[in-house]
């Protein structure tokens, strides 16, 4: 028997709010295509690696020293590399990074919401910002899309006055559904939320629009843009997520972060790789044309295929969507089952990894009729 086993969840003293919830859980299974969490399929670069493994060398030599609490290097190269891909002169001041933007998201929560604070975000959207708000003890408050998953951006600016929450969450492009919203938009909806606005951009580089960094320069006050290097940056084992916001924010972040959240050899590896941003970035363009590729071969087969702006795909309709998820792994496909009814959610692969992907949907469609 595990030491400690014979105690159970119920009867520890768990916070009254987190009893009966469920951990974040995307199944890590050993199957020959996994499609199910949207990363880069593309292996960084063997230029790369090396020079991960020459940083990281350098970095070891140090690592009887705390590393750089402040991580003033990296924050350089990534407003550097935002400056470069967005026109939007940003510095070091305006730029903050975390293990993952999951962590840039729960230290925004911490500083911006906590108990008696509320959370707004349009579901169904990004399944860590209620877990999130959840942890944080912030009160989440979920908005509707329309039956297409698009934001109304009207019925929402109506939400945001009726509710006046802390924080409001827009996911452009959107997980797991895959829209994004226009700069007109969102800086619509900026100007009619009370509070803080986080624009989740974890996959913005795979979409058409601008980023919502360009907005700043005039909503800088209440705006923070939340990036990630996991999806385009293909370093999702890396843990390195970012945000570009005014330099208030990075200063009101810095009162909830652990001191050296960011290791030496976290700092190192995601200087590295940015230094190789060029090579990396180039498989974009190859998933955004297999994107395309897969929306019109899953149509042609009879599914109904929401526009991705991203590098997923949400498709239907399923009778039994956790059915079908189901026949796709007995056929060595894993695919994603988000809990919305009638669909699943698939992420660009590799051609070969997408070739195989769909043939398999053709024969579960099969078993559908
Ligand atoms: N935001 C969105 C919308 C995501 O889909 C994800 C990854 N699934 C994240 C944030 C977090 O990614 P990471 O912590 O790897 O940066």
């Amino acid at each position: 028997a595990t030491v400690g086993g014979q105690v159970t969840l119920d009867e520890l003293p768990l916070r009254d709010d987190l009893r009966g919830k469920s951990p974040y859980g995307a199944p890590q299974l050993d199957v020959a295509v996994r499609l199910n969490t949207n990363e880069n399929p593309y292996p960084p670069p063997p230029e790369l690696v090396a020079d991960v493994v020459e940083a990281s060398r350098v970095a070891a030599a140090e690592l009887h020293r705390y590393p750089d609490r402040n991580a003033v290097g990296l924050r350089t190269d990534l407003a550097d590399y935002l400056t470069t891909a967005t026109g939007v002169p940003l510095t070091c001041a305006n730029l903050w990074a975390a293990n993952g933007s999951n962590e840039v998201l729960q230290q925004i929560l911490q500083a911006f919401g906590g108990p008696g604070r509320i959370a707004v975000g349009f579901e169904p959207s990004y399944s860590m910002h209620p877990i999130i708000a959840a942890g944080t003890r912030t009160e989440w408050l979920p908005a509707p899309r329309r039956s297409d998953f698009s934001v109304d951006v009207h019925a929402a600016a109506a939400v945001l006055a009726e509710h006046a929450p802390d924080i409001t969450f827009l996911t452009s492009p959107n997980n797991p559904t895959g829209q994004s919203l226009e700069p007109a938009e969102l800086a619509d909806l900026i100007d009619a939320a009370p509070g803080v606005v986080v624009v989740d951009e974890a996959y913005v580089e795979f979409s058409d629009r601008p980023s919502a960094v360009a907005l700043l320069a005039t909503h800088g006050h209440k705006l923070i843009v939340s990036r990630t290097m996991s999806k385009a940056f293909a370093f999702a084992g890396g843990r390195l997520g970012y945000l570009a916001a005014a330099p208030a924010v990075v200063d009101a972040l810095q009162l909830v972060r652990l001191p050296y959240h960011l290791s030496a050899l976290t700092q190192a590896a995601a200087r590295a790789a940015l230094r190789h941003a060029d090579a990396t970035l180039a498989s974009v363009a190859l998933l955004r044309a297999e994107r395309g590729r897969v929306v019109s071969e899953l149509a042609a087969a009879g599914y109904d295929v929401v526009p991705s702006d991203a590098n997923f795909v949400l498709f239907g309709r399923f009778a039994d969507a956790p059915r079908a998820w189901r026949a796709f792994l007995d056929r060595g496909v894993l695919i994603r089952d988000v809990g919305i009814a009638e669909h699943l959610r698939v992420t660009v692969g590799t051609p070969e990894e997408n070739d195989a992907f769909l043939q398999v949907a053709v024969d579960v469609l099969a078993l559908e009729e």
